[in-house]
């Protein structure tokens, strides 16, 4: 069924509300133009800093910045080892990069199903799925939501598999009082893509506490070079150097880490923008057909999505209906995620089927991102709540 027009004739905005923006002001325009204005433009002493202050944040030793987080989880796995014959156990329910960086090392993904409640891979499922080749687990904090990882941490204790937490949502969020980012996971990749919680453009950032992790990260990061390299241009810093690895080119530059810096700066109080966002939901959308993520007790949720669920039985529409009734009302959504066993490549490669994983294709089925950003006004979320309420009495059964 298509949708010919605004429900009822009139839009509940004049403006167009994406699902998600970023917020950058002066500060940052600044930032990036006192580079720009400089001799060096890649990674140099703005980077540093970025990753220094990165790990001041967070209070891990080793913070290494990418151009990606994609970039990072996939020099995780090679400083790792992966490779191929081995096997890697992440959700089913992530953007497709977490599993795709699996297959550039030549290891299989092995998806694991959802709980339906918080939406993260149901860690009761792991053990199922562990053989004598599996070698990692990337649990993925769905939307900011940290998932079970006292559970996580036992199993991989418990068959001496690696931990990369895939905490591309997270920044921010608590696993019962410790910062995603510090838990005793081998490395945690955060991601600054212009969605996520704070941006650079494009970015990432790995944290470790491991001296050894790190030093192999940084020579996969740029080209396989076996010291710093990035100073070899400066005055002082040496023409020499060797490859001892085939490395990558992921390393971020100075333009974007001096965004980063004034970003990571404001990560708290971008947090306190979504919280307060957040309640405001909750309050106001209490009372529809439409579940809501739920509260989060073991520690802090870092809130970068508010995936709902619709009452599909209480609404003569489908979801594709629902959010195509919201663009009209000029409000924009989302889907997290289109589950990997619907990709053609997952699908066919691994003969993977809906009904390997029921309550990843129950959820996806009713699922939609409502707009959260840190700059999201209060009149803006009114806005989608009005948009929402009117949907679901013109749909309703
Ligand atoms: C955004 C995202 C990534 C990739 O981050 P990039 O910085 O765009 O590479 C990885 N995993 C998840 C779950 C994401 O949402």
């Amino acid at each position: 069924m298509t949708l010919p027009k605004v429900a009822g004739g009139q839009a509940t905005r004049d403006q167009f509300l994406p699902f998600s923006a970023p917020w950058l002001e002066e500060e940052e325009i600044e930032a990036v133009t006192s580079v720009l204005r400089s001799d060096w433009l890649t990674t140099g002493h703005r980077t540093l800093e970025f990753e220094e202050q990165f790990s001041r944040y967070i209070e891990i030793p080793y913070s290494l910045a990418f151009n990606s987080c994609t970039g990072g989880l996939h020099t995780a796995l090679a400083a790792l080892e992966i490779g191929p014959d081995d096997e890697v156990i992440t959700s089913v329910f992530t953007f497709a990069a977490t599993a795709n960086v699996i297959c550039h090392q030549g290891a299989k993904p092995v998806l694991v199903d959802i709980d339906p409640q918080t939406l993260n891979l149901d860690a009761n499922l792991i053990e199922s799925k562990i053989t004598k080749h599996t070698k990692a687990i990337i649990p993925v904090h769905y939307g900011g939501r940290p998932c079970q990882m006292d559970r996580i941490l036992q199993i991989a204790n418990a068959y001496r598999l690696h931990i990369v937490e895939d905490a591309a949502h997270a920044l921010g969020a608590e696993w019962q009082g410790v910062k995603i980012g510090r838990l005793a996971s081998d490395c945690t990749c955060f991601s600054f893509y212009p969605t996520k919680n704070i941006t650079t453009g494009e970015g990432g950032m790995n944290t470790t506490s491991s001296m050894e992790l790190a030093q192999s990260m940084k020579v996969w990061r740029l080209h396989g070079i076996n010291r710093d390299a990035w100073n070899r241009y400066l005055e002082g810093g040496s023409w020499y150097y060797e490859v001892v690895k085939p490395g990558f080119k992921y390393n971020l530059t100075d333009i974007a880490s001096a965004i980063g810096l004034v970003q990571l700066s404001k990560t708290e109080f971008f947090q306190k923008r979504r919280e307060t966002r957040v309640q405001q939901y909750w309050k106001a959308l209490g009372s529809l057909p439409i579940d809501l993520p739920p509260p989060f007790a073991e520690g802090r949720h870092a809130w970068h999505l508010f995936p709902v669920q619709l009452k599909l039985e209480d609404l003569r529409v489908g979801r594709d209906e629902f959010m195509e009734a919201l663009r009209l009302e000029n409000i924009g959504t989302s889907v997290h995620f289109i589950p990997l066993y619907r990709m053609p490549y997952y699908r066919d490669r691994f003969g993977l089927q809906p009904d390997d994983f029921p309550v990843a294709e129950h959820v996806f089925q009713k699922l939609l991102s409502l707009p959260l950003f840190a700059r999201m006004t209060e009149e803006d979320l009114d806005s989608v709540v009005r948009a929402v309420k009117k949907l679901v009495e013109w749909f309703g059964r």
